[in-house]
């Protein structure tokens, strides 16, 4: 065994609901694209296929954090998502038993540089400068599933300052969880500590400095996060 040349990276990890064990971070994957309302304020058109795309593992904001205001953009967005754990791993995992590979699931926030994404749309380049920045993916602590079926419904919402900006229902997503994980499954294997965000439903938009976000999924703690100076 060689020691590493310079200081290994730190595993990642989530708090779990009721456990003292904690949830280790291996990928995060991210659908765009899964809610009609918010395709159609995105200027989309609901029929198109959504999209995937990854986040690095410590892009992970722990719940009740302060996220700097990003650099190199002017218009940072929320995007409240319910956010799938991966507890067992699989290729080609049929939709009917993809209940079996979750964990549990939890709250997060797809923080977004939207103006990088508007022109990488425009441009047809790759979204990581968008959606993949550092502290770019807060979330709260994970439910474990522990048998049940996978969140079908259930209120979805976030508010900035106490003014709510989202509001839906989970029943609104257009793939369901069990669809995401077949489909995505089919392209990677998934593995253990893999996380899903699975879209966002309409009403994203601007926060500044000094804004507090909270987040709400029903089932499961509220995600509250700070928007600090920008750094
Ligand atoms: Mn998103």
């Amino acid at each position: 065994m060689s020691a590493y040349a310079v200081p290994a990276p730190e595993i990642v990890s989530i708090p779990v609901l009721g456990c003292a064990e904690r949830f280790p971070v291996r990928r995060i994957y991210c659908v765009g694209r899964n809610y009609a309302a918010h395709v159609r304020e995105m200027g989309g058109d609901e029929r198109d296929q959504p999209v995937f795309f990854q986040k690095p593992r410590d892009a992970i904001v722990q719940n009740g954090s302060t996220v700097p205001y990003p650099a190199l953009t002017e218009d940072l967005q929320y995007e409240i998502e319910l956010v799938l754990a991966v507890g067992r791993g699989g290729m080609n995992i049929p939709h009917r038993t993809a209940a079996e590979n979750v964990y549990g699931y939890a709250a997060g926030i797809d923080l977004t540089r939207r103006d990088l994404q508007l022109q990488a749309k425009k441009e047809g380049s790759p979204w990581d400068i968008a959606k993949a920045f550092d502290r770019s993916a807060p979330i709260t602590a994970i439910r474990p599933l522990d048998g049940a079926a996978l969140p079908a419904s259930g209120a979805i919402s976030l508010a900035v300052n106490g003014v709510t900006k989202q509001s839906a229902d989970l029943a609104e997503m257009i793939w369901s969880c069990a669809e995401i994980i077949a489909t995505l499954s089919t392209g990677d294997r998934l593995e253990p500590g893999d996380l899903i965000y699975t879209g966002t439903p309409a009403g994203v938009g601007p926060v500044q400095p000094g804004d507090r976000i909270v987040g709400h999924i029903d089932g499961l703690p509220e995600l509250e996060i700070t928007i600090g100076e920008k750094g």
